[in-house]
């Protein structure tokens, strides 16, 4: 009898997973299940739309999802079309790998005002995920802030400052890719907290600021050192040099006003926090900043029309899987979420790392999970996918197939214009009538 297996989240780490098991374990049926029409998470709606390489990954979840004991339940959404304790009773084994899909707040005054937004619906905007589209932002003026200095940072910043030509070869979806088109930005501030050692960039994408044809990244008033702190590990030491080496132009361009002159200006603001929003006629006007080592009175106070705050994220909630509030995650001990019940990816270990980390994530998962295979704390037994069907019938849900699915990618690639890759559709319901047609 096939062990029943159910992962939810068809992102990196339900991907991932999903390989590991079916091949690792001799007899068992696996069900993914995604909330959404589309697949594939975090590289649909999270990874940069000019990062067209790093989105070539699905290629390799494709052929997960196509291997025979594998299938695919999208525009399922555990919690409110079928409940935590339904899908543990038709299962022999569940894992969750939902990513981290919420933004974490700034929890400064002013924060509600209208232009100011967190990354996940700022990035999932221009990706044309569905829940953004349904309050999308508005680029409005032409200085923009954004909170925090790691890559969702840059890959904002990167994507303001390109000219349409340069986005031409995204898959913006086409609401976003005209507001960008016809925006006034003109300087966007990357504003961290830490020194310029302590920033979270990779050295590979902070020099993608330097290959921007109308932009240019620039960094007054700051003390570069020439060498990173001597107790780091060489991998480390040597990520951190290349930074430092990077930031120093970055300030070389700021005294060459014959290279910012009609540009984009990129600048990038250390040691300091955001302390408060001030709006005008409920929309921001200003952000007002505190120098991390100085006194609560020098404070700046910088004009921007929008705020973007990049500083990580939280995973969603499910009705009754236990959640860490504080920390923004699914509470578990080492992977194991209660007997049965595993947690793999960002909603385990937090949102940090890159789609490979997830594999790491996945194989430290799955070996727990063969030996507690081995030591009978698993075992088949349960219905599973005959028993899903049934309450899938029994509640009239219109679940998709993983050839569903395809039909879907197919129809955006095909409605793609110019060299775009694809165009998304941005509801479900979009989606759903692709299937109908
Ligand atoms: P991140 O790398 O953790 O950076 C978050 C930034 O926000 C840090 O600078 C952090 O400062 C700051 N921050 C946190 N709370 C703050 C607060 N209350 N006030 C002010 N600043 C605050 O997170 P991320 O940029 O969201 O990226 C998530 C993960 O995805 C990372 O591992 C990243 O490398 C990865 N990613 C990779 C790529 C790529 O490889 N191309 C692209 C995008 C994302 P502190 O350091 O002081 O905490």
């Amino acid at each position: 009898m096939p062990l029943q297996i159910a992962i939810v989240g068809s992102g990196p780490a339900g991907c991932f997973i999903a390989e590991l098991l079916s091949r690792k374990i001799e007899d068992c049926q696996i069900d993914i299940i995604e909330r959404l029409p589309s697949l594939f998470g975090l590289v649909r709606a999270g990874v940069a739309p000019d990062h067209q390489g790093t989105k070539n990954v699905t290629r390799q979840f494709e052929k997960t999802l196509e291997k025979d004991n594998i299938r695919v339940l999208a525009n399922l959404n555990v919690g409110p079309d079928i409940s935590y304790d339904e899908l543990k009773s038709c299962y022999d084994l569940v894992v969750i790998a939902t990513g981290a899909s919420e933004d974490r707040m700034l929890n400064i005054p002013g924060e509600d005002s209208a232009g100011v937004y967190g990354s996940s619906h700022f990035v999932g905007w221009y990706n044309g995920h569905p829940a953004s589209h349904q309050n999308p932002p508005e680029l409005k003026g032409p200085s923009v802030a954004i909170i925090g200095h790691g890559n969702v940072a840059l890959d904002i910043a990167r994507l303001l400052a390109k000219t349409s030509n340069e986005r031409a070869e995204t898959d913006i979806c086409a609401p976003a890719m005209s507001q960008l088109d016809n925006s006034e930005v003109s300087d966007i501030y990357l504003i961290g907290r830490g020194t310029p050692e302590q920033s979270k960039f990779t050295p590979p994408e902070l020099a993608e600021l330097k290959a921007l044809s109308a932009a240019v990244p620039v960094i007054s008033n700051t003390r570069i050192p020439e060498t990173p702190s001597s107790d780091l590990d060489p991998r480390e030491a040597r990520a951190k040099q290349m930074n430092l080496d990077l930031f120093r132009e970055f300030a070389e361009n700021a005294s060459n006003p014959v290279l910012t002159a009609g540009k984009t200006r990129i600048h990038l603001l250390f040691n300091h926090s955001p302390v408060a929003v001030a709006s005008e006629n409920g929309r921001i006007k200003s952000l007002k900043l505190k120098h991390q080592a100085e006194q609560a009175s020098d404070e700046l106070a910088l004009p921007v029309d929008t705020l973007i705050s990049a500083i990580g994220y939280r995973s969603r909630e499910i009705s009754s899987v236990p959640f860490d509030t504080q920390q923004g995650r699914i509470q578990h001990e080492n992977g194991l979420i209660e007997p049965g019940v595993y947690a793999t990816g960002w909603c385990r270990r937090g949102p940090n790392g890159v789609i490979p980390t997830n594999r790491a994530d996945a194989l430290e998962i799955s070996k727990r999970i063969l030996a507690d295979l081995d030591s009978g704390q698993i075992s088949a037994g349960k219905s599973g996918r005959v028993a899903m069907d049934n309450l899938i019938e029994a509640k009239q849900l219109k679940v998709l197939s993983y050839q569903d699915w395809k039909t879907i990618d197919q129809a955006e690639q095909d409605r793609a214009q110019g060299n775009k890759p694809r165009e998304k559709f941005l509801t479900e319901a979009e989606m759903l009538q692709v299937l109908s047609s």
